[in-house]
């Protein structure tokens, strides 16, 4: 069997490392962009976390010619009507930070009885003809009063999970990662890997002139 490339469409550091350690010892090169210079940004604009996911893992696999791993993700509390929901990088605005996008969850919750939120990950794999597969994970928990914990990012500090008593800043990476949204659309991506394998080389199969015998 030839030895497939895929590509991690991410510049974030962590999350190349997480795909890498979950790949090790398959029969796949894990490539990651900065491994092709410089190429275009994708605009992610979609509605849904599935479509800007396989937008950005499409856009990476026929701009580079090989099979792309996108995720996107965000935090959906139930009483903001699903906000910060795909806007949840930039909630508070350009150039704010993590503590601004949190602290503006927190007051727009002041006084909202019903806390409920999760998190959720689409993982979409896609090739450069266009079909994709996706995985979706989510996480559900609480938003808390009021900030707590030092880990983790983004909005882990006011998102309270019920299962381990604790904020998901309160929780060291290894816990955080059998838990979480991310951790589980990861999981099963690991879980189906030579199903993802074979589909792979179907579809690289249905780009390559055919065998003349
Ligand atoms: P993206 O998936 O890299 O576009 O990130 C979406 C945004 O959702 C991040 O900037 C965070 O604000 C938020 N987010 C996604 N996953 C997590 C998480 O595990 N903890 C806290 N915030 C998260």
């Amino acid at each position: 069997m030839s030895e497939h490339i895929i590509v991690v469409a991410t510049r974030n550091p962590g999350k190349i490392r997480e795909i890498r350690e979950l790949l090790d010892g398959q029969p796949v090169r894990v490539m990651d962009l900065s491994e092709f210079g410089p190429t275009p940004e994708p605009i992610e604009d979609a509605d849904t976390f599935e479509d800007n996911a396989y937008h950005k893992a499409f856009f990476y696999a026929r701009v580079l010619g090989f099979p792309a791993l996108a995720d996107d993700s965000g935090l959906v509390v139930e009483a903001l009507g699903g906000a910060p929901g795909v806007y949840s990088a930039r909630y508070a605005g350009e150039n704010t930070s993590d503590r601004d996008r949190s602290e503006k969850v927190l007051s727009e919750m002041a006084g909202l009885k019903n806390r409920r939120a999760k998190f959720v990950c689409a993982l979409v794999l896609a090739v450069p003809t266009g079909p994709g597969l996706t995985w979706v994970g989510e996480c559900e928990g609480e938003i808390t009063q009021a900030p707590a914990g030092e880990n983790g990012f983004g909005y882990d500090p006011i998102f309270f999970y019920p299962p381990l008593g604790r904020t998901f800043a309160q929780l060291t990476m290894a816990e955080k990662n059998q838990v979480s949204h991310r951790g589980r659309a990861l999981a099963e991506f690991q879980s189906e890997f030579s199903k993802i394998m074979k589909w792979l080389e179907l579809r690289e199969a249905e780009v390559r002139p055919p065998h003349h015998h």
